[in-house]
């Protein structure tokens, strides 16, 4: 019954099918009961329009129109109804469909009419409101009476101009309610008993589990969320829905994680090494964090455990993963296997080259490069070599994936930044031997401990919480575009005692032509204002030769103001440099500040980033710039990021691979309910690893189904 393709449903048809699938994925029964409102309109209180105050959400009124005009012409022509109730006036306002509320509405006829008052020219008024006339309201269409919550449904634009409201899919999820039994036909008056009819719904949690959680039904759920008879049934059905797709997404990380520990074989690398130690005794030239160290303990015994690893490297900023990547490379090459090193950028790529030849000095360790711009001759020799096995560490950008990159003996991949990497592309690194190497994936972008649970259990995550010793803070401040003048005397201070400073500008595809214009007029302005010092400049349109010219100046500190793009945003660093300075903040993500404040107070010095933005900003924005200037802590930026813009926009997440939608539960909002069906869910992995235990078929047999139902779904995070 649930398959069934909504096409049949009465009021569908091929036309509302197409358009229903196209723009909110629903083809089926199932999907359409699965589709949530968003909110709901309390129709069980009638207002008195003198009791009306600004803020109110959507009210409901009753009373008569006792005149109609018309203001304004053309495009901004309104037609407005002048409405009563005996304690008061306000407007009906139409900026569009005014023929349609001229032909509908009469003076005179009673009506209900719902919502949101605006006060406007000391008189309230409701914009293209919903109109009833009373005695149909009262007795309702079809005779019932008039819901006292009605749901909301999320529709587009597209579906809008069909007709497809969000009343219109109410009305379908009705019929849909009715066919599997769940409401009584909205044709017969009568309603079901108390507890909703039967239903012919299957259940998708067995009962045990339900007891245990005091859940209600399936059936009672989707009656409830579409058809609430009052507003305190509602968080019963909430929480059912919600335990119910969280508990199918722990269920299915945790299945996965399970799976990955008993069959992935990985290479087992039992020692320390010679060369580990000899780098640990000679060549580190400081300290290593407690947390540097931690994190190499959880690498050494996962690596020597016989089985993959699959690790995220989690640490902020400057906190030294490419430390703890170069020492991990170390453990797997004295353990005879070839290690590579993936780097989003050719600019990255190249210098991690130089960092760690320059780290390992002369100790005997090959370090070879192989990006896009390593072409002819160069490239055969590279490739040969690492095909021979004697490169021990093949640094490169995504042209390491390639099939043409053969290695004798790969047993590990540091994948940088993983964020710009995509789940395929991990893949391939999967392939390079034959059993996976070990991978390391190193990220800058936290990923809030709330996520973390959410993204795919095979990966476990190691954090580097630490800074090393003797980082000043970076001071962060935000002026608008109009204050520009007051940062000339903090810039020229720091360029006269012999500091860098970096001016970035968005830079984005479809704003490219004006955007590059920004930055040429930043570049000028930046000329002309500090004339006895040098400007480079990088963007990403420039030849990468002429790209890396410019890096290669600024590092050398022959030019002191570098303008560029985000290219810069990863890694780089310049420890000489001291100011940020972000133009146009307000279109960068938390995420990205955060990336690009880490580029300066790499060095000993008090460190800056000066955020501009325009005036005009919306609340989410203010509140950005006000996380960075308050907070230097990546994992606090992180949660706040996930705040303000939910979880799937979250970068570093997308692709750490959720296995499934949610459509009701919110990562954030729900991590107790989340963190309470995490441990039914890995208490029911430990009790039936093999997935044959009778008692759970139903379990296994539905998590199976939801995994079909989501066919991209990766097995490799
Ligand atoms: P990120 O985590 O951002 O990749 P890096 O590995 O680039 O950070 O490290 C930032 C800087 O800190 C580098 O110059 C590095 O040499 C230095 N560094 C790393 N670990 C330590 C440490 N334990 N003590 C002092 N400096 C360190
Ligand atoms: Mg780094």
């Amino acid at each position: 019954m649930l398959n069934q393709d909504v096409k049949y449903i009465k009021g569908v048809g091929p036309a509302r099918a197409d358009l229903l699938s196209k723009e909110l994925g629903v083809r089926t029964l199932g999907d359409l009961l699965y589709t949530f409102p968003y909110r709901y309109d309390d129709r069980s209180q009638t207002l008195r329009i003198c009791d009306l105050m600004e803020g109110m959400p959507n009210v409901q009124l009753r009373g008569r129109i006792v005149e109609f005009f018309k203001e304004g012409a053309g495009r901004k022509q309104r037609y407005i109804a002048s409405f009563t109730d005996g304690t008061g006036y306000c407007e009906l306002v139409w900026f569009k469909g005014i023929k349609y509320a001229e032909q509908s509405y009469k003076i005179g006829q009673e009506y209900v009419v719902f919502g949101k008052p605006t006060f406007f020219k000391n008189r309230f008024n409701l914009a293209h409101p919903e109109v009833t006339p009373l005695n149909s309201a009262e007795r309702g269409e079809g005779g019932k009476q008039v819901q006292a919550l009605v749901p909301h449904y999320h529709t587009t634009d597209k579906m809008k101009a069909s007709g497809l409201n969000s009343r219109a899919l109410a009305k379908i999820i009705e019929t849909a309610l009715a066919m599997v039994g769940l409401i009584a036909t909205p044709q017969t008056e009568e309603r079901p008993a108390r507890g909703g009819l039967g239903g012919t719904l299957t259940e998708t949690l067995p009962d045990w589990l339900i007891a245990q959680r005091h859940l209600v039904s399936l059936g009672e759920a989707l009656r409830i969320i579409h058809q609430p008879r009052s507003a305190e049934e509602i968080p019963s059905a909430e929480r059912r829905l919600k335990f119910e797709e969280l508990f199918y997404l722990q269920l299915g990380i945790l299945c996965y994680a399970k799976r990955q520990q008993l069959h992935i074989a990985g290479y087992r690398l039992p020692q320390v090494g010679e060369l580990f130690h000899r780098f640990y005794r000679e060549r580190i030239p400081f300290e290593l964090t407690e947390a540097q160290k931690r994190v190499l303990r959880e690498i050494q015994a996962d690596m020597a455990s016989g089985r993959q690893m699959n690790r995220l490297l989690q640490g902020d900023v400057g906190s030294g993963k490419t430390m703890v990547a170069l020492m991990t490379c170390l453990l797997a090459i004295g353990n005879g296997f070839q290690t590579c090193v993936m780097a989003p950028t050719e600019i990255l790529a190249e210098q991690h080259l130089a960092t760690l030849r320059q780290q390992l000095g002369d100790l005997p360790v090959r370090v070879e490069l192989l990006t896009g711009i390593v072409t002819g001759k160069q490239r055969r020799e590279i490739l040969e070599a690492t095909a021979r096995g004697e490169v021990d560490i093949l640094v490169g950008t995504h042209a390491l994936i390639e099939p043409t990159v053969q290695f004798l003996n790969l047993g590990l991949a540091v994948v940088d930044e993983q964020h710009r990497f995509g789940v395929k592309q991990r893949a391939a690194l999967w392939e390079k031997n034959t059993q996976p190497p070990h991978i390391l994936v190193m990220t800058a972008t936290p990923i809030p401990r709330t996520l973390a649970m959410t993204v795919s259990g095979d990966l476990e995550v190691s954090v580097i919480d630490e800074l090393p010793p003797g980082r000043k803070p970076i001071t962060t401040r935000h002026y608008y575009e109009e204050e520009h003048y007051k940062l000339h005397q903090g810039l020229l201070h720091e360029l006269q005692a012999g500091r860098q400073v970096y001016v970035v500008f968005p830079l984005i595809e479809e704003s490219a032509t004006q955007d590059l214009k920004s930055l040429q007029e930043g570049y000028a302005r930046l000329v002309d204002e500090f004339p006895q010092y040098r400007v480079g400049c990088v963007h990403g349109r420039m030849k990468p030769a002429l790209k890396e010219e410019a890096m290669r100046q600024f590092q050398e500190r022959e030019t002191q103001i570098l303008v560029s793009t985000t290219v810069i945003e990863v890694g780089v660093n310049v420890p000489n440099a001291s100011v940020m300075v972000i133009e146009e903040a307000q279109r960068f993500g938390l995420a990205q500040l955060h990336q690009l404040r880490g580029r300066v107070g790499r060095g000993a010095d008090q460190s800056y980033c000066l955020l501009i933005t325009k005036k005009e900003l919306s609340d989410t924005t203010r509140r950005r710039m006000l996380i960075m200037v308050e907070s230097t802590d990546g994992f606090e930026i992180a949660e706040e990021d996930l705040k303000l813009r939910g979880p799937g926009d979250l970068e570093g997440t997308q692709q750490s691979g959720m296995p499934f939608d949610l459509k009701i539960a919110n990562v954030v909002k729900d991590s107790r309910l989340m963190q309470e069906a995490r441990l039914v869910a890995r208490d029911i992995v430990e009790r039936d690893p093999q997935q044959q235990n009778p008692e759970y078929a139903l379990l296994w047999q539905q998590l199976r189904r939801l995994r079909k139902e989501r066919t991209d779904f990766s097995e490799i995070s």
